[in-house]
């Protein structure tokens, strides 16, 4: 196993030079990196085409354009972010004057998956530079191109004792999970995030997790159907349903399950119809995903080419809890559809699972909204709408339970590299005697 000591050594002894807390400094190193974004743009969507065949559209829409978006955000709020935040402070300190310090935590390992492998490993990047820490980003393996261009990107632009990559796969991941970070943002999936979690143990490293499960989408009989549909479909099989927060199957009610189908199987002809499709990762994932074809009945699409790794975006009905395809998060472009009669009954069987990172309902009720979030626990989501959440810069993104801890984007992203150093500035022109444990005699002075 190769060691990163030396690396890790390197980005300390920087950190402790001061130089990446200055505002100027940080503000500097985002605009090098949004000049470079824009410059590699070309390669890095050719990278991401080459890896997992996404589209031009898709590859800007959900990878290099959010972070353009994400880093335009950051350079303009930074400035406000960084001060020391004056907080109120309680009449038993009168005299004193209290502040909250965002200080950066040192150095970073940031840990990232393939499924939007340029997004996930830069946007983290991004809160951990605003925030003034040095950085190791640790891209996925499974997409070797854009890993190697974005390799490429921070080479350029930065000295490593500073923000460094390092490639490689589960191996170099454990290696440098063998040395002392001062932060660690791990995104991927629930069973590796403990493995990371168990490695920050070692040093109490303050750990982020971004991880997986399965996001329930419901909708419900009085839901704009067409409009849910649409949505819906776009939302899952989008990047072949490689997203964490995908809706990974769907509660419909009965009473309007057939229409919504019908709608249903509109709109996937109409926004993937005749489009070349996402590849799937890997033929694991490939053999993993057929596995599921058989099971329920295929209400729509069913065709997989293991030569191009695709597969058709798939709507299965007839789906209960007790088909495999239940069991774990999805991740692929295949939609098991359950009914129910009575909404108790769905939110009863999410409360019997893991805490979903993402929920999605559909319907044109508040009473209805007002219950399923007073009682459902849940990382993010929507009401009538499925994705979106995660493109606003304003609402943290994160899990709950085992779908993480932690948050980020936009100020989040700021605050989770931060740590937040709370400080009594206290007066010398007069003492209160009355914390002193002489207190009699305390009186007397006064
Ligand atoms: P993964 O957990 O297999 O891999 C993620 C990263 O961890 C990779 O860089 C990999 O090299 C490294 N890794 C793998 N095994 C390791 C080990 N034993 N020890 C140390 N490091 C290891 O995840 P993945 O397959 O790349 O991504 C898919 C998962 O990620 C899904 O579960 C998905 O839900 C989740 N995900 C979550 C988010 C989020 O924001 N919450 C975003 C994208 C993906």
């Amino acid at each position: 196993m190769e060691s990163y000591e030396s690396l890790v050594t390197k980005q300390r002894d920087f950190f402790r030079t001061n130089q990446t807390k200055d505002i100027a400094f940080r503000l500097n190193a985002l605009e090098k990196l949004r000049s470079a974004v824009k410059l590699y743009e070309t390669e890095l969507i050719t990278a991401l085409n080459d890896d997992l065949n996404k589209s031009e559209f898709e590859a800007y829409s959900t990878e290099v354009g959010i972070i353009l978006e994400e880093l335009r955000f950051t350079i303009s709020k930074l400035r406000s972010w960084a001060k020391p935040v004056k907080v109120k402070t309680p009449l038993t300190h009168i005299g004193s004057a209290s502040y909250i310090y965002s200080e950066p935590y040192g150095t970073a390992l940031i840990i990232s998956p393939w499924n939007y492998p340029f997004q996930l490993a830069a946007a983290p990047l991004i809160g951990a530079i605003a925030a003034g820490n040095c950085a190791i980003v640790k891209p996925s393996e499974l997409t070797p191109r854009t890993s190697e261009v974005f390799s490429k990107i921070i080479r350029e632009i930065y000295p490593e004792k500073y923000i460094a990559v390092v490639q490689g796969g589960v191996e170099t991941s454990q290696s440098l999970l063998q040395e002392k970070f001062d932060k660690i943002f791990f995104t991927g999936s629930v069973s590796v995030g403990k493995t990371v979690m168990e490695a920050a143990a070692k040093h109490l490293t303050p750990v982020t997790l971004e991880l997986g499960g399965k996001s329930p989408c419901i909708v419900h009989e009085d839901a704009n159907l067409k409009l849910a549909a649409k949505r819906i479909a776009w939302g899952k099989f989008t990047n072949a349903g490689q997203t964490c927060i995908a809706p990974d199957y769907l509660y419909v009610h009965k009473g309007i399950k057939e229409q919504f189908l019908s709608f249903l199987k509109e709109a996937i002809q109409e926004i993937f119809g005749g489009r070349s499709l996402t590849r799937i990762v890997s033929e694991r994932h490939f053999n993993r995903l057929t596995s599921f074809l058989n099971q329920g009945d295929i209400f729509t699409g069913g065709n997989a080419s293991r030569e191009e790794l695709s597969i058709e975006p798939t709507v299965l009905t007839g789906i209960t809890w007790e088909d495999p395809i239940m069991e774990e998060e999805i991740f692929g472009p295949i939609l098991p559809i359950m009914e129910y009669k009575n909404l108790d009954d769905v939110i009863e069987s999410i409360h019997t699972h893991p805490n979903p990172l993402a929920l999605y309902l559909f319907t044109e009720g508040t009473g209805i909204q007002k219950k399923i979030l007073n009682s459902v626990s849940f990382g993010g989501g929507c009401v009538n709408d499925t994705v979106y959440h995660a493109a606003s810069p304003y609402l943290p993104f994160g899990g709950v339970g085992t779908s993480g801890i932690g948050a980020y984007h936009g100020k989040s992203s700021f605050d989770v590299f931060s740590h937040k150093k709370s400080v009594l500035k206290q007066t010398t022109l007069f003492d209160i005697p009355f914390r002193y444990p002489n207190v009699k005699n305390a009186l007397k002075s006064i």
